[in-house]
């Protein structure tokens, strides 16, 4: 992302907390409205280049929110961490088409690239909805509590270094290969990292999946 007008658009935290090892909820006062998917650029100060962030909150909340993973060699993340309530920080305009419609949609998620599809359950897009979300740990479905609850049996969960209870033992992509019967006529939203993206589109594809219904954010 271009260096957006930091004076623009500097705001303040309002919280913050460690909703699982290295990996941070924060909030901040807003001034816009957002569609749910969408991103906004996140920087310190001024100078700084800025990263890019899902908004996780519901379109109708007050406040602004993102997850965020401390990547301890980061230039943004492990200082992010740190801030306090009432601290200083710039959030860009959002933008992006990773957005919610009412059509019937199956959402694939890794890590913190749930963040749109936390946005787009709580802005009411639940109808016709499925997600599988992937995360290495027990504690790395953020959001499972509002997931379950508004999405029931259409709610995976995917676990790759952990069994337990309700939860699928390996990746969002093995459980994608292992789908015999995937629908054709629904779109297909993918959000996270490189590798997890890039492999789910190739296997939607091998699949038959029309390639103008797979949508794709990669966090890089
Ligand atoms: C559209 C989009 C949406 C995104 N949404 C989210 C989101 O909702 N949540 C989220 O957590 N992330 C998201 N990201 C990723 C986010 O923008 C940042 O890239 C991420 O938080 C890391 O920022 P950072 O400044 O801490 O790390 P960076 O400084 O950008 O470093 C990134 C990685 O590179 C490594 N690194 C840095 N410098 C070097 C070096 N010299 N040599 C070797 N390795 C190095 C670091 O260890 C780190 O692991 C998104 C990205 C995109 C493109």
């Amino acid at each position: 992302m271009s260096k957006f007008r930091l004076n623009d658009y500097e705001t303040v935290v309002t919280s913050i907390k460690e909703i699982a090892p290295d990996v941070c909820l924060l909030t901040f006062k807003k001034k816009w409205h957002f569609l749910a998917g969408q991103v906004v650029g996140i920087a310190l100060k001024g100078g700084d280049d800025p990263r890019m962030y899902s908004l996780s909150g519901g379109t109708d909340d007050q406040e602004g929110e993102i997850i965020f993973d401390i990547k301890p060699e980061g230039s943004l993340t492990p200082r992010l961490s740190k801030l306090k309530v009432g601290d200083k920080l710039f959030v860009s305009e959002p933008f992006g088409e990773f957005t919610a419609n009412e059509k019937p949609a199956w959402w694939i998620a890794s890590g913190t690239g749930v963040a749109p599809f936390a946005s787009m359950v709580r802005s009411g897009f639940i109808k016709d909805k499925r997600l599988i979300q992937g995360g290495r740990f027990a504690y790395s479905f953020y959001f499972e509590d509002t997931f379950k609850q508004a999405l029931g049996e259409n709610y995976i969960r995917c676990c790759s270094q952990e069994t337990g209870d309700g939860l699928y033992p390996g990746r969002v992509t093995t459980w994608l290969e292992e789908q015999t019967d995937l629908p054709k006529d629904v779109l297909y939203y993918i959000c996270g990292n490189a590798e997890m993206v890039v492999d789910a589109r190739d296997i939607l594809i091998k699949k038959e999946i029309p390639y103008e219904n797979i949508h794709s954010e990669i966090y890089f």
